[in-house]
């Protein structure tokens, strides 16, 4: 039943694109911090994290989100760690929090443990 449930259009590539992130980070929203500086999200809004400023970018906001050279690591996937390159539930589960590898090991590869467990453990019924 959830894998019906997830391979519904909704919840599929079609949906989404190969682009697609748990939390729609890099494919469908942005942060803006009260500075106004624009970061990826909530958790990832620190330096090394921040994309522009809405001061500099308000014009041109469309162009920046398409060449962004974070952004598109991101949605590339460039960072995928190796195991979940080759897992067979890569296509539903995206890879959980990039923010919570970040503060955990300094960069988006670690696995989110408790989230690919509770994949697995939906997927393996
Ligand atoms: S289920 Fe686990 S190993 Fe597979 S893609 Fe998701 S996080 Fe990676």
């Amino acid at each position: 039943m959830f894998l019906k449930v997830f391979r519904h259009k909704y919840f599929s590539k079609k949906a989404f694109g190969k682009s697609n992130t748990v939390c729609g980070v890099a494919v469908n929203r942005l942060f803006v911090n009260s500075d106004g500086s624009i970061a990826l999200c909530p958790i990832l809004n620190e330096k090394e994290h921040v994309i522009g400023h809405i001061k500099d970018n308000y014009k041109n906001i469309k162009k920046m989100w398409l060449n962004n050279r974070l952004l598109n690591y991101i949605r590339n996937k460039e960072y995928l760690n190796e195991t979940c390159k080759k897992c067979k539930y890569l296509e539903y589960c995206y890879e959980g929090c990039i923010g919570k590898s970040w503060q955990e090991q300094n960069n988006y590869k670690k696995i989110d443990e408790w989230y690919c467990n509770k994949i697995q453990h939906v997927f393996k019924r």
